[in-house]
């Protein structure tokens, strides 16, 4: 095995010679191997923001110069180490070899089949403030047991943090209960997960499965709408729970009285416990948010940038996370702050909200994002990368901007509206498991300011 500190700077000069100078100094400058250990490469990059994007973009070209020069290497992680950090950490992980990285690898962080549950959403990272409290406490008193508030009705508009938060009940419910059983599920999944089960005969294991939770998280429940045998089965399964004091935790963007297409008997179910909605953040909830992820990514930004993308960013936590990537991603290139013009301007730019963005234009950032010409993903073509970003590309047309199939299907160059929800699907699946498509769709949807 060579030494690291020359795999690294061979495997540089490999990717420095496919690279802009420019593209090449962003990345990978304070960039170091600092353990190796069994076909494992765990690469130290200066901050959250890099990582993700070696992810997404450099990781095939990294491991395959990794593994040109080193055949044993089988697989490479990031880890985030401070660059005057790095050397000092590279002897000490010589001296102890056992010595993990300061983060999980990344393969932990995939979502658990057991519960579905994705560890990344904790309150560790949950900012609370006036617009989200209420639903906050609610949520405390559930994990604190016993059953208070049944079912618990969480409500709010898109990207506001309702998934953050159930799923950090779920996540938080778990350590602090050990042996209980969770389960998080989306409408769609269970809707889904129902008619398979019809039609595979297996409507008994299919009840028994969602009968024996001790905490059922079912999120966007707007999404039955109109499906009446789903909310059929829902309704049995919702009996059962609530008669053995199990506890369940809803959430939609709308209230229940408001939610069209719904069986009034689920209707009142649902309201009958605990209905609590989370609001748009004020500014002091806007800046604390931006402060807390900022800090977080190791990014140092003036306290006066993220005052001004406080004010001026009024939407949800989702658009406030857009617009600070988008002056990380500067800050980055630049390497150096930003002057409060430029962050003026930047933040005018990505002002465009998703209302006035055609959906051409969204299918070209996507073609864009993947390096390929927009008219490529509409061709007929079974080429590999072509078929994902298309199917990423249907995947953020249905689930952000909520476009039907057929005229997705219509816009991606006449496509039946099955294959795209084939597609949709096929994504759904891929993102439990594969922490790169994931990465990639975050990237993605802070480039449209989603
Ligand atoms: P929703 O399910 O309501 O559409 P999400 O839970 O997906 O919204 O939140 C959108 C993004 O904003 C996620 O990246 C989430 O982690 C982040 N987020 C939402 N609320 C908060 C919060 N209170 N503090 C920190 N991050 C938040
Ligand atoms: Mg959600």
């Amino acid at each position: 095995m060579q030494d690291n500190t020359m795999l690294w700077e061979n495997t540089l000069q490999e990717i420095a010679s496919q690279t802009s100078r420019a593209n090449f100094n962003t990345w990978f400058k304070n960039t170091i191997i600092i353990k190796h250990d069994q076909g494992t490469i765990v690469v130290g990059v200066p901050n959250e923001f890099v990582k993700e994007w070696l992810l997404t973009k450099y990781h095939k070209a990294i491991v395959k110069a990794l593994r040109d020069r080193d055949e044993s290497v089988r697989a490479v992680e990031y880890v985030i180490t401070k660059p005057e950090q790095a050397a000092q950490q590279q002897k000490q992980i010589q001296q102890q070899k056992e010595e993990k990285p300061n983060e999980q690898p990344l393969l932990e962080l995939s979502v658990s089949k057991e519960d579905n549950l994705n560890p990344k959403y904790t309150f560790d990272t949950f900012v609370i403030g006036p617009f989200n409290e209420l639903a906050y406490s609610a949520s405390q008193a559930i994990i604190n047991r016993p059953t208070v508030y049944n079912p618990l009705f969480i409500y709010g508009g898109t990207g506001l943090g309702k998934t953050h938060l159930i799923q950090a009940v779920g996540n938080t419910y778990k350590q602090k209960h050990p042996g209980v059983k969770v389960f998080y599920v989306t409408s769609e999944q269970f809707s889904m997960d129902y008619v398979n089960a019809v039609q595979t005969n297996k409507v008994n294991p299919f009840k028994e499965k969602y009968r024996k939770y001790d905490l059922l998280i079912m999120d966007d429940i707007q999404f039955l709408s109109g499906k009446e045998k789903t909310q059929e089965e829902l309704f049995h399964v919702f009996n059962t729970l609530y008669d053995n004091n199990k506890q369940i935790l809803f959430s939609s963007d709308k209230h229940p009285h408001f939610i069209q297409g719904l069986e009034d008997r689920l209707r009142s179910r649902f309201s009958a416990g605990m209905v609590v909605d989370i609001s748009q953040p004020d500014y002091e909830s806007r800046f604390a948010i931006l402060k807390t992820k900022a800090e977080r990514q190791h990014l140092n930004i003036h306290p006066k940038s993220l005052e001004y993308i406080a004010t001026h960013v009024q939407g949800n936590v989702r658009e406030l996370e857009g617009a600070l990537n988008t002056v990380m991603c500067q800050i980055q290139l630049k390497q150096k702050q930003l002057s409060q013009q430029e962050i003026q301007s930047l933040i005018k730019s990505t002002g465009k909200s998703k209302k006035n963005i055609s959906i051409k234009d969204i299918i070209k950032i996507i073609a864009e994002f993947y390096n390929l010409e927009e008219e490529t993903l509409y061709e007929k073509t079974r080429r590999k990368e072509v078929v994902r970003s298309r199917q990423v590309a249907m995947y953020i047309l249905r689930e952000d901007f909520s476009i039907s199939y057929p005229l997705i299907g219509r816009k991606m160059g006449g496509k039946d509206h099955t294959t795209v929800m084939h597609s949709c699907l096929k994504v759904k699946e891929e993102l439990k498991n594969d922490p790169e498509i994931h990465n990639e769709i975050e990237k993605i949807r802070s480039l449209l300011s989603i």
